[in-house]
Formats: C-alpha cells, sequence, structure tokens
C-alpha cells in the first residue's frame, strides 16, 4: 500500500452524498477563490463546520490570472500607506513559510535610465526593508551598469531618459496562483471541510429576514441542494453583487453594486527574453502604470494592465491597446523585445474595484472599508460579503471575516491565528525555484504519492505526466481538460499551442477516471482564445 492510500480522495459521489445530508453548517461559503478558500480553511482550523461551493472550479475567476507576486506592494508605500505594507510583508513571510513548494523569494531589478531613479526609488526600497523587519526576504542592493546588466543581461544600454545608469534590486515573492488555490481547499478539506466545485449558488435561503442558507446546483447533474448555515458568506469575487441584490430583494430594499471591475492583461512570451534568474520592474511607464517582467514556470509574463469593464464575462478578452502597450512598453527596455508572434498566452483577470461605501448608500449595511484595500459588508440579513484585496493578503483577510461574523452575533467567537503557521497540503522546501520549467518539484511532499501512480514515467509534454494527470483526477477535484491544463498543470497560460496539443490523451485519461465528459471541445476553444491576438 503507498501513502497516496491514505490520502484524502476527491471522488465526487461521495462529496455529492456529503452534500445531500441534512446538516446545520456554521458556515456556508460561496466562491472557490483565495479568498473564499481562505474563510473556509480558517474557518474549518477553528473547529467550525464548514461548507464551499463554487460554481466553476477552484481558482477559474481572478485567482489563477494574478501577477503571481507575494509582495508588501512597493506602490503603496509611495502612497504613504505603511501599515497596509507591513501587513502585507507580513502575510508575504507566512505564506512563504507554509507553503514553500508553490510560494518562493524573488529578486527584482528596476533598471535606471535618469540619474534620480536609482537613489529615489533605492531609498523607498529601503524603508520596504525596514519594515519588513525580520520578514526580510534579502537587503535591497544598489547595483551599477555592469551589475545591472549581469542580473538583466538583455536591458538597453539607451532607454527612456538616456544611458543605462545603473540600478536596485530588492526582494518579494512569487507563487502558482492556481495550485495554492488547490492546496488551501485540499488543506481545507483536511480539516474537516466539505468543498464542492462544478456546483453554483443559485439562490439564497431567507427564514424570518435572516439569511439561513444557500440553494445550490450541482452543474453535472442538475441537481438541485438546500444547505443550511449560521453564517453565509459571499466571495464571489467580482460577482459578489448578484447575491447582495438578490439578499435586497427579499428584504425589499434596493441594493446598488458596489464592484466596479477592472481588467489585467498579462502576456506570455519565451524565457529567452528575460535570462538570469530576476524579475524586472519598471515602477513608472510612458503612462505611469507598473510594468513587470516575471520569470515564472519556464516562460516569462509580461504585464499588466487596467482597464475599466462593465461586463463581467468569464474569460474576457484582452483589448488591442493593452497587448501594444505592454510589447511598446517592453520594447523600450529590452534590447531584445518580443513582437506579436512571440506570444504564447494571453490571459486577463478582473480586479473587483470596490465603489467607496458613501456611493453605496444603502443603509441596510454596515459598511467597513478596511486598510488592506478589501471591503467586508454584512447587510442586516447577516449576509456576509468579502472582496477586493490581494491574494497574498487572503489569510488575514479570512480572519477579518471571522471577525466581523463574530461581531456580528453570526457564529460564537474562537480565537483566531490558528492558520499562522498551518502548513499546507504538500509544504515542503524545495531547491526548485517557481520561475524554473514545471516538474514533480511543485507537488512537494506529495512528489513520491504522484510517482507511485501509474503513468509517472509518461511525460506527455511540459512536465505534465499521465501520473499528475491521475492525481489531478482522483485527489485534486479535477473534471474537466480544462481543470487539468489550465491549473493542476498552467500549461494554458504558458504556451496555449502546447495545451491545445495535450489535450486529446488528458481528456481521455480524465474520462476513464472520472467516467464523465471532460468538455473538450470546451478547452480546444479556450487555447484558440488564448492565442488570439485583438486587432
Ligand atoms: C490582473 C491581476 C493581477 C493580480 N496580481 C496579483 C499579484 O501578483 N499578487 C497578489 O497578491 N494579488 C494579485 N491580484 C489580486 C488577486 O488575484 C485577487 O485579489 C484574488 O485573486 C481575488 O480572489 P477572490 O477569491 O476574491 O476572487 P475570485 O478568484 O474571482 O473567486 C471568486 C469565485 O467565485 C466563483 N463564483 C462566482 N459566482 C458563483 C456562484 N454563484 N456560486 C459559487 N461560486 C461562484 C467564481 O467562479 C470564482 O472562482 C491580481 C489581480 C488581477 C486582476
Amino acid at each position: 500500500m503507498n501513502s497516496a492510500d491514505n490520502m484524502l480522495t476527491t471522488d465526487r459521489s461521495a462529496l455529492m452524498a456529503r452534500l445531500a445530508a441534512p446538516q446545520i453548517y456554521d458556515l456556508a461559503v460561496m466562491g472557490g477563490g483565495a479568498t473564499g478558500l481562505g474563510v473556509a480553511l480558517d474557518a474549518a482550523a477553528r473547529g467550525f463546520s464548514v461548507v464551499l461551493v463554487e460554481s466553476h472550479d477552484f481558482a477559474k475567476g481572478t485567482s489563477s490570472r494574478a501577477t503571481k507576486l507575494v509582495h508588501g506592494g512597493v506602490r503603496y508605500l509611495a502612497q504613504g500607506n505603511i501599515s497596509l505594507v507591513r501587513e502585507a510583508l507580513h502575510e508575504r513571510s507566512t505564506l512563504l513559510a507554509n507553503a514553500p513548494h508553490l510560494a518562493q523569494p524573488l529578486a527584482f531589478v528596476m533598471p535606471s535610465y535618469k540619474f534620480w531613479e536609482a537613489p529615489f526609488y533605492g531609498v523607498g526600497l529601503k524603508m520596504y526593508d525596514a519594515l519588513a523587519g525580520k520578514a526580510g526576504l534579502g537587503p535591497t542592493e544598489f547595483l551599477n551598469r555592469a551589475e545591472t546588466l549581469a542580473l538583466l543581461p538583455n536591458s538597453k544600454l539607451v532607454g527612456p531618459g538616456g544611458q543605462l545608469k545603473g540600478g536596485v534590486k530588492y526582494w518579494d515573492g512569487q507563487f502558482d496562483d492556481a495550485r495554492l488555490a488547490l492546496a488551501l481547499a485540499r488543506t481545507a478539506a483536511d480539516k474537516g471541510a466539505l468543498l464542492v466545485n462544478y456546483c453554483a449558488a443559485t439562490d439564497l435561503i431567507h427564514q424570518g429576514g435572516k439569511v439561513a442558507g444557500l440553494r445550490v446546483k450541482d452543474s453535472e447533474t442538475g441537481r438541485t441542494y438546500d444547505i443550511n448555515a449560521k453564517a453565509v458568506i459571499n466571495a464571489t469575487g467580482v460577482w459578489v453583487d448578484q447575491f447582495r441584490m438578490e439578499d435586497g430583494q427579499a428584504l425589499g430594499r434596493d441594493v446598488r453594486a458596489v464592484v466596479a471591475p477592472s481588467q489585467g492583461v498579462h502576456i506570455v512570451v519565451d524565457r529567452s527574453f528575460l535570462p538570469g534568474n530576476h524579475a524586472m520592474l519598471i515602477p513608472k511607464t510612458a503612462d505611469g502604470r507598473v510594468l513587470f517582467a516575471v520569470p515564472w514556470l519556464g516562460k516569462t509574463i509580461l504585464g499588466t494592465t487596467d482597464t475599466p469593464r462593465r461586463d463581467i464575462v468569464r474569460e474576457p478578452l484582452a483589448f488591442k491597446e493593452e497587448v501594444d502597450f505592454i510589447l511598446n512598453e517592453s520594447a523600450r527596455y529590452l534590447t531584445r523585445s518580443p513582437t506579436r508572434t512571440d506570444i504564447k498566452s494571453i490571459w486577463v483577470g478582473l480586479r473587483p474595484l470596490v465603489k467607496p461605501a458613501d456611493d453605496d448608500g444603502d443603509s441596510s449595511e454596515s459598511t467597513k472599508s478596511l486598510s488592506r484595500e478589501h471591503t467586508i459588508l454584512i447587510s442586516n440579513s447577516g449576509l456576509v460579503t468579502v472582496t477586493g484585496g490581494k491574494w497574498t493578503t487572503y489569510r488575514a483577510m479570512a480572519e477579518d471575516v471571522l471577525d466581523r461574523s463574530f461581531a456580528f452575533g453570526l457564529l460564537p467567537s474562537r480565537a483566531g491565528g490558528v492558520t499562522v503557521g498551518l502548513k499546507l497540503i504538500g509544504a515542503q522546501a524545495t531547491k526548485h525555484s517557481i520561475s524554473e520549467t514545471p516538474g514533480i518539484h511543485l507537488y512537494g511532499s506529495e512528489a513520491a504519492d504522484v510517482l507511485a501512480l501509474p503513468g509517472s514515467d509518461n511525460e506527455l509534454g511540459g512536465g505534465l505526466t499521465e501520473a499528475m494527470v491521475v492525481f489531478a483526477a482522483r485527489f485534486e477535484y479535477a473534471r474537466t481538460v480544462e481543470d487539468v491544463l489550465a491549473r493542476r498543470s498552467r500549461l494554458l497560460f504558458l504556451d496555449a499551442a502546447l495545451a491545445k496539443s495535450l489535450a486529446s490523451p488528458v481528456a481521455a485519461l480524465l474520462r476513464q477516471q472520472t467516467g464523465v465528459d471532460p468538455a473538450l471541445p470546451a478547452f480546444l476553444g479556450l487555447c484558440d482564445q488564448y492565442l488570439q491576438l485583438p486587432n
């Protein structure tokens, strides 16, 4: 018997049988992104009974589309938001300690072409180090021209503002966002929570003017389930307003939307455009935005943008101006710069920007915009909505959600801080960096379990073996080809053409494991979208 025999399976019929069993949960969470999963884990770790439903796959929303930085937020420092930065730096080190196989330190270099840039940004970054204190990952260093070129060999000798003068090196972190989301889900399950993907919350259940649960629908069978819960947490990201409005209607109140979505585009190009082990940060592009070039899983991520959108679509398309902006800005700093034909994947994430509370004008909710940029709203009926913030601070956000739920009387108070030292499933230090091509090291302490499965020596491509597909189906909630090739492995995000070429064998393997249709045609269409250059 290998150790996989002792692991918690994600067999769907068993999950649905648990969902059908009558129970009053302490918490029912809607949304399986960083925010909802963080709440589920914290609550389960404190001994509360928890159910979480996700309408699609875990991290299918914004949480798989981040720039992949675990960071304190240098730009908040420039805004003078010291407490926010200090807290994020603290969360950064907590995350790196609890999931070292998926989140690691990364050195960044800011090249400087104007005489004032290095001293100006360098002083700010020294302050960043000071705020990090013991949580610091390494000291900020001033670099001369030769040192800058040694770390960023593809930097232009003459860039915006003149000759390359030097640069500043500082430390932050990077991570695999979708795999971290899975690690949160599986750790929460290990603590007793029930988590179900492909199961959408469709309605809130009210009793006596209070939210008392959820109606949910299994996307695979169409069957509906009623879930009773003392606290209902709306962690549906950019989609939170739907439930806030439904809640308002049930109470006869008019509730206005608080989320103003803004999209961020990333493009992925070959690693050769960013040789070396350092990320590049341009703190102020031609139009005042920040541009990152980040080495990630064997490729280079370039991004991002910040474009308001009115619609909230599942798979938003990049606008031509956004792709042009990223390519044009990269060309101002890189000697050999990528063109449209070098793009291997384009992905788009939606930020839930929250309008100021005063704009809401809704007296049925107690509003508190918290310093970490996230917002928690509790309606008179007790619906707890949490949105905004960032991946890096998911753990602290979860603590805030529980604290507010206690204060509102939804749950009996239980001491916090339990997730500070809680290692996530698979946690194991590794000598492999997240910047390197993907492989078995991303499974951390579970690598041996994956290697023990059939097909571990049969690589399909891009570091994905048959055994990893089997593992995804048995232990990581994977149901569709997209689940495997976009989020268990990240090939859709790294190289959409390669992902497309592997889709058929992955579909065949998944069907064998799950017995359900793995939605191959839909995934092939998605690959085309991730390769599509906007005109
Ligand atoms: C472009 C971009 C780059 C970013 N980069 C970084 C970064 O480098 N570092 C960092 O720390 N942060 C970063 N962030 C922020 C971070 O990604 C987000 O704060 C975080 O992912 C939000 O997570 P969430 O769970 O609130 O939302 P989501 O991840 O969107 O999760 C909400 C979930 O709810 C589900 N859902 C919707 N409706 C229902 C329903 N009816 N029933 C059940 N489930 C439902 C959705 O499918 C979705 O999975 C970035 C954000 C963007 C947009």
